[in-house]
């Protein structure tokens, strides 16, 4: 197994301090990727720019503009209450974009398996004319794109398991039948989308499967959530290639929410996608990062995702086990599975 590693000491420029989404998250990440033997192993590739006409297949020319023009004020500015933009930031948008772009060219070209970005500023929340939710370029819908475009692809899954919801990949990607989007959140919690029927539009009616789930669901549940919705839908809609926003916000020791899985949890739901790639779409598929602010969490989280794609079976959880009870999941997934008819 081959497998690349995208991530750049870059990326630290853009950050503020006491803020959850800063600089030390990637930090935290090499440092775990070095210290558990695992940089050497992985492919390094350097992200590049995303170029303009990439960007705008997934965002407003009038958006990127506002925000070009913003991050060239001399100062950080915010875009509404909790998204912050510097000098670098735009530039930075561009290169995390573009990061995960080098990540699905690697891949579609057999160049390697299967890889990882961990990239910043993350992307999901942002919709095609506004930044938001700490996002300012959706860094893994403009991926797809490209992947439409330069690679042909006609069927493309996105799973997001951050613990919030997708809104903006959402947004963008809702009239198109060649892309299924696939969201398990925490419901209610930020931004407040995501429900059970939003389901597409157009000729794009079907193609986005939200999976709202109630606070305090944990390894088991979100087990179910994979075996009875995820990967079913999955293997009914037999994609080329599949991407997946990470977020390790859905964590029981993650400061931003209230859901309750381990690592060892999220060490199985990424083997499970792994293993549908495998079974899919000859085992492509790209993990990018998006959410996740406990840094022993979000590192040893990451590395996990590492070895898991290098074909190591060992998985560390140096946090430990989740103490709550967990709901039942068992109403809301027999609403989806009739809603999409997957039973
Ligand atoms: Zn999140």
């Amino acid at each position: 197994m081959s497998s690349a590693s995208v991530t750049d000491t870059r990326f630290d420029a853009h950050t503020m301090a006491n803020h959850p989404e800063n600089a030390g998250r990637l930090q935290a990440i090499r440092r775990r990727l070095d210290e558990d033997g695992l940089t050497g192993r992985l492919v390094s590739l350097e992200p590049r720019p995303v170029d303009d006409d990439t960007v705008f297949a997934a965002h407003t020319q009038r958006y990127v503009a506002q925000l070009r023009r913003t991050s060239e004020l001399s100062s950080v500015a915010m875009m509404g209450l909790d998204t912050y933009i510097t000098p670098q930031s735009y530039e930075l948008a561009r290169l995390a974009a573009g990061g995960v772009v080098g990540a699905v060219d690697a891949v579609m070209r057999g160049d390697v398996d299967n890889a990882l970005a961990a990239v910043r500023p993350p992307g999901h929340h942002a919709t095609p004319s506004q930044g938001m939710g700490f996002c300012l370029l959706n860094n893994i819908a403009i991926a797809a794109r490209y992947a439409q475009r330069e690679h042909g692809l006609e069927r493309i899954v996105i799973v997001d398991y951050d613990v919030h919801h997708g809104n903006g990949t959402q947004d963008i990607l809702y009239g198109d039948p060649a892309v299924l989007y696939i969201s398990t959140h925490q419901s209610p919690l930020y931004p407040g989308t995501g429900g059970i029927g939003e389901t597409g539009q157009g000729v794009g009616t079907g193609y986005t499967l939200n999976i709202p789930l109630p606070p305090g669901v944990g390894d088991a549940g979100y087990s179910q959530v994979f075996d009875e919705i995820v990967l079913p839908a999955m293997q009914r809609y037999t994609p080329e290639l599949i991407l997946v926003s990470v977020g390790f916000d859905a964590h029981w020791n993650d400061p931003l929410a209230n859901m309750q899985l381990t690592l060892n949890g999220y060490d199985r739901l990424a083997r499970s996608l792994l293993a549908a790639a495998g079974e899919l779409c000859e085992g492509r598929i790209v993990f990018v990062l998006e959410g996740g602010y406990n840094l022993q969490v979000l590192s040893h989280g990451w590395a996990n995702i590492g070895r898991a794609l290098l074909g190591d079976s060992s998985v560390l959880d140096p946090v430990g086990p989740a103490t709550g009870r967990e709901p039942s999941v068992d109403t809301v997934l027999s609403q989806i599975r009739q809603l999409h008819k997957l039973s």
